[in-house]
């Protein structure tokens, strides 16, 4: 089965009905599209509010732009020094390797800038690769794009060398969709080519919204990686209509660590255009994170985040649970009952 990138493709693999192509068409002029089939066979045909379809199926809210929202929401082009690198953190840095993706998701705080065009070229990686070895605090590089997993495996081989190479980076971060977009493509030759040759730490953060895209063949990807020797976690994005209710956020992170991976973060969706639709309050989303501690271990708890506009940086924004400056405080226990502590020494 093919990818499938246009809305006339769409409709006739029954994806959604006829009347839907000429809002699919003009949403796909404005925003790439992709399906990929183990994706495509996860979306339940008959469900209208199918949590799969909605992550990747166009919809004509998508042209609704909002005036608070913006091209570059989280400010990634303040703070590039070189094409492609953001450094935005001391010990730091993310290199934008591709600006393609197996999937395209209609939520993308990317969107503006993924779908099309080159990957990263010599020079720009040359030039990363300067700006990392001229600066000592730099102890963890970030691969996004787009999808960094997309380029082949030699090219990814040959990435990971050069910037292993470099004596004070310990971490190489690779963040992408790919074990779920398209499991057949995480070989043991793509795993090999970020984990081999080098002592360097490698971590893969994967993006997972629902816990119907773990399926078998994502999970055996994610198994490729691991026996290759890469750390997996997890990166989720709280959306409206996909996974704002406890017990699908509860199903997800049971999967992730059932599956050996991590739950690191769950982000408030960014201020993407046209992303109206799929973002819910930080107040409720601060009540399912509460919710969600009360049924999980500390192991399956990501860590709620909110990345702020203007390059401002990452911030936690889940819930409080100690009221008081001290050192007489309120604290919500487990149960959601208030106990009162004092914080003696
Ligand atoms: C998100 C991000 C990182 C990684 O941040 P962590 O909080 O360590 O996951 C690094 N650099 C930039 C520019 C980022 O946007
Ligand atoms: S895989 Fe990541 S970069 Fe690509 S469209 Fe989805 S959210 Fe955006």
């Amino acid at each position: 089965m093919p990818t499938f990138t246009t809305p006339r493709a769409l409709i006739e693999a029954c994806l959604g009905p006829p009347e839907r192509e000429p809002e699919w068409r003009a949403v796909a002029e404005r925003y790439a599209v992709a399906i990929p089939p183990a994706l495509a066979a996860l979306i339940d045909r008959n469900d209208p509010d199918d949590p799969i379809a909605r992550q990747f199926l166009p919809d004509g809210r998508e042209l609704d732009r909002r005036p608070h929202e913006r091209d570059d929401p989280i400010g990634d082009d303040l703070k590039s020094p070189t094409p492609g690198l953001v450094h935005r953190y001391p010990d730091r840095v993310l290199i934008k390797l591709a600006s393609v993706c197996a999937v395209y998701c209609r939520f993308c705080f990317r969107r503006e800038s993924v779908g099309g065009g080159a990957p990263l070229d010599a020079a720009a990686f040359a030039a990363a690769l300067d700006y990392i070895r001229e600066r000592p605090k730099i102890w963890e590089v970030v691969l996004t794009g787009g999808d960094p997993l997309v380029l082949s495996a030699r090219r990814l081989a040959e990435v990971t060398r050069a910037l292993a190479a470099i004596p004070h980076v310990e971490i190489l971060r690779w963040h992408t969709r790919l074990p779920v977009a398209a499991p057949e493509r995480v070989t043991d030759e793509l795993a090999a080519a970020l984990a081999s040759g080098h002592d360097k730490t490698v971590y893969v953060a994967l993006h997972a919204n629902h816990a119907r895209e773990l399926t078998p063949e994502a999970r055996a990807a994610c198994r490729r990686l691991i026996a290759a020797g890469c750390t997996l976690v997890s990166q989720t994005v709280l959306l409206k209509g996909v996974n704002d209710r406890v017990e699908t956020l509860e199903a997800l992170m049971r999967g992730f660590v059932e599956a050996r991976i991590k739950p690191y973060y769950l982000h408030h969706p960014d201020l993407a255009p046209g992303t109206s639709h799929f973002r819910i309050p930080i107040a409720e989303g601060q009540a399912l994170v509460r919710a969600l501690r009360r049924r999980l271990s500390g192991l399956a708890m990501p860590t709620y985040v909110l990345d702020l506009p203007d390059a401002r940086g990452k911030i936690p924004i889940g819930p409080s649970y100690l009221e008081g400056a001290g050192p007489d405080y309120a604290v919500v226990d487990p149960n959601g009952g208030v106990a009162a502590y004092s914080d003696l020494c």
